[in-house]
């Protein structure tokens, strides 16, 4: 199983990758996630990118690619991943592609979590993430047990510093610039799968399900 979630920032890949990963096995590489965490180490990758993912702005290709080129060389990756924010340009789709047709590990299926701009607007205004373990809430649809606390480890929940209005408004036009053209791309590869997204976690997950359980038997 190599897949790909691919969709606008918002509309639930990290929930739903949360839910994949386990189900089949199989790691859960967001290079946001991956970028978030360089950037508090303050690792010499971390203060590369973090003006890039503060204002909203897409890291540098080969800065992407190096790390998910790394990332899927890793063992654990050997018998599938699923890539989440990765690729977000043509230009890093290709790179992949060349990686993955070398290495004989063609891509299963890219899911497109499909969402209409307003909500994807509403979901990213009222997510927040504890900044311990990095739990991913919704004040108005997934919403903590206790005000502001991870119902988890307990950390305090905070908003992304790229969630606030202006940069959110930024990060929806570099969306439609340069990663909506992989839905025409990889529909081209006959590897795309549309899921509507807006609806409950539960049942997109139950929709996400439908599509990849056959392809796990294969
Ligand atoms: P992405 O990884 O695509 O940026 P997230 O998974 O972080 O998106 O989801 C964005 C926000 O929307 C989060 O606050 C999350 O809790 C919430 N969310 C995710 N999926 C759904 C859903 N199906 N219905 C309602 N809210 C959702
Ligand atoms: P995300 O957590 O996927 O919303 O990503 C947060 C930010 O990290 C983005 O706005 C970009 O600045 C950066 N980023 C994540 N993935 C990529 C990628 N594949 N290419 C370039 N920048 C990325």
């Amino acid at each position: 199983m190599n897949l790909i979630l691919l969709g606008a920032p918002g509309a639930g890949k990290g929930t739903q990758a949360s839910r994949i990963a386990p189900k089949y096995g199989i790691p859960h590489i967001s290079t946001g996630d991956i970028f978030r965490q360089e950037m508090a180490k303050k690792s010499d990758l971390g203060s590369q990118v973090e003006s890039y993912v503060k204002s909203g702005r897409l890291v540098p290709d080969h800065l992407a690619t190096q790390v998910v080129v790394q990332r899927l060389g890793q063992p654990d990756c050997r018998h599938g991943f699923l890539l989440d924010g990765f690729p977000r340009t043509v230009a890093q789709a290709e790179v992949l592609d060349r990686f993955l047709t070398a290495d004989n590990r063609p891509l299963t299926s890219v899911l497109f979590l499909k969402l209409e701009e307003a909500e994807v607007i509403n979901r990213v205004s009222s997510r927040r993430q504890c900044e311990r373990c990095g739990a991913v809430y919704n004040l108005v649809t997934q919403p903590p047990r206790h005000a502001e606390l991870c119902d988890t480890c307990g950390g305090k929940l905070i908003q992304r510093e790229d969630d606030k209005a202006e940069t959110v408004k930024k990060r929806l036009l570099v969306y439609d610039d340069l990663t909506e053209p992989l839905i025409a791309y990889y529909h081209a590869l006959g590897v795309l799968e549309t899921v509507d997204a807006g609806r409950p976690v539960d049942e997109v997950f139950a929709a996400v399900v439908k599509v990849l359980d056959p392809l796990s038997r294969k």
